[in-house]
C-alpha cells in the first residue's frame, strides 16, 4: 500500500522543519510546498490565527490536491495587550529580519521590568482536505520577554522568549526540548491524534 501524503503547508523554513520534526513517524509521507513545486502566496488576512491557519490549509489543498496541515503562529505580550499575535510576522515591516522583528519588540518595552514581561507563543493547525473538509487544534506556551537576545537555536521570537524556571532562551534550548514544550509541539501532538483518525475516516 502507497502511503498518503500529508503537505505542510509554510514556506518559512524554521517552521517548516520544526513540522518535520514533530510530525516524525506518522503514517504519511511528509511533502513540502517545494517538492510539489507550488510556490503560493495566501494573503493572512484573518484576524485569528484559526481564520489564517484555515485560509492557508484550504489554499494549499486546493493547490496541491492532497490533506494539507498549516499552522498559524504569534506572539502574545502581555504589556503589549497582546500584541503582535497574528501580526507577529509583519508588525515590524512586510521585510523585516527576525532580528529586525526582535529589536522592534524590545523597543516597545524597553521601560517594561523583568517582572511585567508575561507572553504567550500561541499556535493553531487547520488540517484541510481538497473536499473541503477541515480539523482544527491549538497549543500555547508561557514565558517572559528577555531584555536582550540570547542563543543560536529556532527562528523568529525564539532568542528572547525567556523560561525563567530553566534560564533559558527558547533559542538556547536545544531543538529536542523546544519540541517538547512549545506551542508548536502541543497543537502537533493534539494533531497527530486527529490524523491518526483520518486514516480510518476519510475527511
Ligand atoms: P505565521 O504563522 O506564518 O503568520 O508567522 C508567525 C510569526 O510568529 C513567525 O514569523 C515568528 O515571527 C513568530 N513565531 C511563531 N512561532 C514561533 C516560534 O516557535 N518561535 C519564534 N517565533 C515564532
Amino acid at each position: 500500500m502507497t502511503e498518503a501524503k500529508l503537505l505542510l503547508a509554510t514556506t518559512n523554513r524554521g517552521k517548516l522543519e520544526e513540522l518535520r520534526l514533530l510530525l516524525a513517524g506518522i503514517p504519511f509521507e511528509l511533502v513540502g510546498p517545494a517538492d510539489l513545486g507550488l510556490n503560493l502566496e495566501v494573503e493572512e488576512n484573518g484576524g485569528t490565527y484559526s481564520a489564517n491557519a484555515r485560509l492557508k490549509a484550504t489554499a494549499f489543498a486546493r493547490a496541491g490536491g492532497m490533506l494539507t496541515l498549516a499552522d498559524d503562529s504569534g506572539l502574545e505580550v502581555d504589556a503589549l495587550g497582546g500584541a503582535p499575535g497574528v501580526m507577529s510576522s509583519r508588525w515590524a515591516g512586510p521585510h523585516a529580519t527576525d532580528r529586525q522583528r526582535i529589536d522592534f519588540l524590545l523597543s516597545k518595552i524597553k521601560d517594561v521590568p523583568m517582572k511585567n514581561r508575561q507572553a504567550h507563543f500561541c499556535c493553531t493547525m487547520v488540517i484541510a482536505s481538497p473536499r473541503g473538509g477541515l480539523r482544527m487544534c491549538s497549543g500555547s506556551c508561557a514565558g517572559l520577554i528577555g531584555m536582550a537576545p540570547r542563543g543560536e537555536h529556532g527562528f523568529g521570537y525564539d532568542p528572547v522568549f525567556y523560561f525563567p524556571n530553566l534560564g533559558k532562551t527558547m533559542a538556547e534550548l536545544p531543538p529536542d526540548i523546544k519540541n517538547r514544550i512549545s506551542h508548536r509541539a502541543k497543537a502537533a501532538a493534539r494533531a497527530k491524534k486527529i490524523l491518526a483518525g483520518l486514516l480510518q475516516n476519510n475527511l
